[in-house]
């Protein structure tokens, strides 16, 4: 059993690991320096790499064996952002900058893996580390997934470093912690016509600016007060100059909700609502809706493990639900499973390219993933 001692001791090391992750950043589902990199790291310590040939990038590993299987996962992709933080270990990979913190996750999970091979002989059951690529494009968990990566996993847990969160502070909850992520794109056409002659085309700059004030009536009039809901217009383009009515206008944004009968009501009337505003002005129109992932939903009987677990080496918070997506929930949807926030004591928040995180909250997030794995194995092992 490891000691406060194991992790006084494993502390410089991860804190290098990190830096030199951070240093090396690489975008989604093009990992494969980082992919070699854990591969050699976790080969070191003793445990089986078990990635699908199928996956490009990403590392599954085990160490144990048997039943329970408990999954461990963090991501890996950094973000196409030019970073600006000037720290002596900022990224060498210009334009590309570990700007969410996956750097974080990754160096905390191979510590954990590193207390956990110390271990190997007397675990309970089977520890499956899943490095999975591609969070920030939404694809990863999915990749992962498909290749057979998380076959037979009995419950599986995860984390994010949240910046507004202390040092060793860690927010968990039951049930929804990120929103369902949709997208969508809409493009009114009509026809083209001198500004002046207004009677001679189909404006559809006019039927867009109706359709962006009336799709703010979703959330106020169609959802329930009680649940959470956002519909946000982020970009809007029509038209080049100041003369001409266009053919064409559009825009695009996002819906958030954590909850499926508040996803759906979201999505149906936001069909109603564009295509009733196209018919009244005349206009053709085109939606496009990409759904992205689901909540991440966490298991009331698992997170009550975890949370027990969790206050005895650590600070339990709890958090605001976060409006951010996470792919997470592609495993979350089909395993029993937690998710939690980590502090990093940030300077920003995520995707920024001043970012900075506090390498003291590297060693909760060793204990984290350490503390709660042998739990789990030892609460799913008594089933
Ligand atoms: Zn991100
Ligand atoms: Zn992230």
């Amino acid at each position: 059993m490891a000691d406060e001692a194991t992790f006084t001791q494993l502390k410089d090391k991860v804190v290098e690991v990190r830096h030199y992750i951070h240093q090396h950043p690489e975008l989604s589902d093009q990992e494969f320096e980082t992919t070699k990199y854990i591969t050699n790291y976790l080969t070191k310590l003793g445990y089986r790499i078990i990635t699908p040939e199928k996956l490009n990038t990403g590392v599954i590993a085990e160490i144990g064996q048997g039943k329970p299987v408990v999954g461990l996962r963090s991501d890996i992709d950094a973000l196409p952002i030019k970073e600006a933080t000037g720290l002596p270990y900022a990224s060498v990979n210009d334009g590309v900058m570990h700007a969410c913190g996956h750097d974080f996750h990754i160096t905390s999970l191979l510590g954990a893996a590193e207390v956990l091979a110390q271990e190997k002989d007397s675990l309970k059951g089977t520890i499956r580390l899943v490095f999975q690529p591609a969070e920030e494009t939404h694809v990863g968990a999915q990749e992962v997934d498909a290749a057979g990566g998380a076959d037979g996993i009995d419950a599986i847990i995860g984390f994010h470093n949240k910046p507004d969160l202390g040092v060793g502070e860690i927010g968990l909850l039951p049930g929804g912690l990120m929103a369902a992520v949709d997208q969508f794109k809409v493009t009114f056409k009509g026809i083209g016509t001198h500004a002046a002659m207004p009677q001679f085309g189909k404006d559809p700059i006019i039927a867009l600016s109706g359709t962006v004030n009336a799709i703010q009536t979703i959330v106020s009039r169609n959802e329930n007060p009680q649940k959470t809901a956002v519909v946000s217009i982020t970009h809007i383009e029509g038209g080049s100059t100041w003369n001409v009515l266009p053919e064409e206008a559009w825009f695009e944004g996002t819906v958030r909700t954590f909850d499926g009968e508040a996803r759906k009501t979201a999505k149906k009337r936001f069909y109603e609502i564009v295509n009733g505003q196209a018919a009244s002005y005349g206009v053709d129109v085109e939606i496009e809706w990409i759904e992205g992932p689901d909540v991440v939903d966490n298991d009331p009987q698992l997170t009550k493990w975890v949370v027990d677990e969790t206050s005895k080496h650590l600070t339990v918070v709890k958090p605001e639900p976060s409006n951010a997506g996470e792919d997470f929930a592609y495993f979350s949807q089909k395993i029993p499973s937690v998710f939690a926030f980590v502090g990093s004591h940030g300077n920003s928040d995520w995707h920024h390219s001043d970012l900075r995180l506090d390498d003291e909250g590297l060693i909760p997030g060793v204990k984290w993933y350490y503390y709660n794995a042998k739990r789990l194995l030892a609460e799913l092992g008594k089933e």
